[in-house]
């Protein structure tokens, strides 16, 4: 009796650890997003343990019922389900896949088989989790690592494989492939008036224009900012012209800005074609590029064809910026002077510091080509201080050993202008070269005024508080109104070169001149006439009553000493 006691309670303390077992292992299953389905080869019996209505509401218990499990799948993966759910007749021992629902969720499935001996199935687990997360992420890593998620088309990493294999596909296949680079025409400037919001619809805007042709031969990305990149595969030799020429129709219609007036856009294009233009993706991307920004700084709405000597000058360009990096240690600026002279009573006013360059090879680089490199790297900067601390430098010595009034106009680039501490370094220096202000004379163009007016202003109504003067430089080369010219504190306007070129051959210049100087004159300006290279033009200005003369026929750009000389006759 007390073994069968025994063996009994023996029972039933090992029938209530099943049963905690069970009850353990059904709460860790019901916690988990799983569902498991264990299934019994002899007794063709599924047990459902864990979140089992999380994704189905029918009972499976026999291996028929799979079918209807299947159905509750989408179509196209009913195969893959139907080769995932018995491993055991490839005589595996594990399969999975991932399938969606038709209530759109994605669903991982995996298959375990255990087997009697070698091949004799018993038991099998079918897990099945919710994928739908991970599915979404990775989806949404994917996109981010092909497409634009402003616009989206392809993003520049994509567009650049794709086009790699098109290089590639059109190699073998003696085909051809043309590139535009695509770019808005002073997005910046609109971007900055309209503001970042506005900005975006606009680019998005061409975006979903550009993502209409969208093809097998046809792939378009957003590079960055307003760039767009486009690449036609094997198609007429005039695919890339006809394109530009309807999509500048299509611009001709204004763009919807939310909460403003419709807005109007040009595009410029560059073009360059594989095999003649480039070899390689990167470098037909670059070719593309490189044709649009250097050509559309002359005009803008069109399209420009790439050629070689385009390369050729923009490697020069960069060449000559990094020789132009090394040129202020090596001492290789000096600063020349060019005299220029009362009109009338042909007495010397002053001069003008002009920078020259002596490159390393030997041979002079003309500050047209320079200055605007140096612009665009801000090596200007530098360079800017360096000329007015030479230039002030000289002149005050001058100024010390010679009796004269002699006027000393220095070239201040816009973006020098604009710096931060121009005002105090300049204000320094004059006072450390105990310079009079009033003999000293900036000279700055029209590129000035162009953004931030307001802020322009001010800063020349304080150098004019200083004494110091104003000369506007260039005019008649930039917006060259007469109007706005009475609301500018300057001193002094000089007439451009290409006005004096022309002023005896032409009666409209000619009377563009004249009143240029007649109203000038009313606003109480000096005017100085530059590039004055015959007795005919000197003759005809001093008639109309130009105050200064500029020029080769005078006097051309010379060192510091020559002006010395000049003094010395001068001062004697
Ligand atoms: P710019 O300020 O208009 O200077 C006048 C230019 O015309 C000078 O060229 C001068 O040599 C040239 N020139 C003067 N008279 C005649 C003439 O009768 N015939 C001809 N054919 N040319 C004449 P340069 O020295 O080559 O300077 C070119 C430009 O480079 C300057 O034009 C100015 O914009 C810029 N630049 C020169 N030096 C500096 C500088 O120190 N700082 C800055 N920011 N720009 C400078
Ligand atoms: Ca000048
Ligand atoms: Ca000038």
């Amino acid at each position: 009796m007390d073994e069968m006691n025994y063996q009994l309670s023996l029972l039933n303390s090992m029938n209530q650890k099943l049963l905690d077992n069970d009850k353990m292992f059904r709460m860790i299953c019901g916690t988990s997003a799983n569902t498991f389905l264990y299934y019994d080869f002899d007794k063709d019996h599924f047990e459902a343990l864990g979140n089992y209505d999380h994704f189905f509401d029918f009972m499976i218990e026999k291996e028929e019922d799979l079918n209807h499990m299947i159905e509750m799948f989408l179509p196209e993966g009913h195969q893959t389900l139907e080769n995932t759910l018995y491993p055991e007749k490839e005589g595996k021992e594990s399969l999975s896949c991932e399938c969606r629902m038709r209530t759109g969720k994605w669903v991982g499935i995996e298959v375990t088989v255990s087997y009697e001996g070698k091949s004799k199935p018993s038991e099998k687990i079918i897990r099945f989790h919710d994928a739908t997360k991970e599915k979404e992420q990775t989806e949404n890593l994917r996109y981010m690592a092909y497409y634009d998620s402003l616009t989206g088309l392809y993003n520049r990493n994509y567009f650049v494989r794709l086009l790699s294999d098109w290089v590639r596909k059109a190699q073998e296949e003696n085909a051809t492939i043309e590139m535009l680079c695509l770019k808005i025409d002073d997005f910046k400037t609109l971007n900055d008036g309209l503001g970042m919001i506005a900005g975006d619809e606009i680019l998005q805007n061409l975006g979903f224009h550009l993502r209409g042709f969208q093809a097998e031969d046809c792939l378009v990305s957003h590079f960055h900012s307003s760039v767009y990149f486009m690449a036609f595969y094997n198609q007429p030799a005039k695919k890339g012209l006809e394109f530009f020429d309807d999509l500048s129709r299509y611009l001709k219609r204004p763009i919807p800005i939310t909460g403003r007036t419709d807005i109007n856009i040009t595009v410029s294009a560059g073009e360059a074609r594989y095999p003649e233009s480039a070899k390689n993706s990167v470098d037909l991307i670059n070719c593309a590029e490189i044709v649009l920004e250097q050509k559309r700084k002359s005009e803008t709405g069109m399209i420009y064809f790439f050629e070689a000597p385009v390369l050729d000058d923009f490697m020069h360009n960069i060449a000559l910026e990094n020789d132009l990096k090394h040129a202020l240690e090596e001492n290789a600026f000096e600063l020349y002077y060019q005299p220029q002279y009362d009109a009338l009573t042909k007495k010397l006013r002053g001069v003008e510091a002009l920078i020259r360059w002596k490159h390393q090879e030997g041979y002079y680089i003309s500050p047209a080509r320079f200055i605007p490199l140096a612009e665009r790297d801000g090596l200007i900067q530098p360079i800017g201080r360096w000329v007015l601390e030479e230039a002030l430098s000289v002149y005050s010595g001058w100024m010390k050993h010679f009796d004269y009034k002699l006027v000393l106009s220095v070239n201040i680039s816009a973006m020098q202008f604009k710096q931060d501490d121009f005002l105090d370094t300049l204000f320094d220096l004059i006072e450390e070269y105990e310079i009079n202000p009033a003999y000293l004379e900036l000279e700055i163009t029209e590129s000035v005024l162009i953004d931030d007016l307001d802020s322009v202003l001010d800063y020349m109504h304080r150098l004019r508080e200083h004494g110091i003067k104003i000369s506007l430089d260039d005019f008649g080369t930039g917006y060259s109104s007469l109007s706005y010219l009475k609301n500018l504190p300057i001193d002094t306007l000089k007439i451009d070169k290409s006005f004096i070129d022309t002023v005896i051959d032409d009666s409209s210049t000619r009377i563009i001149t004249e009143s240029i100087i007649s109203m000038v004159k009313k606003l109480g300006f000096e005017t100085v006439a530059e590039g004055v290279e015959n007795n005919q033009q000197f003759e005809y200005l001093q008639s109309i009553e130009c105050d200064n003369i500029q020029g080769y026929l005078l006097g051309k750009p010379m060192p510091g000493f020559k002006i010395e000389e000049l003094l010395v006759e001068l001062s004697s």
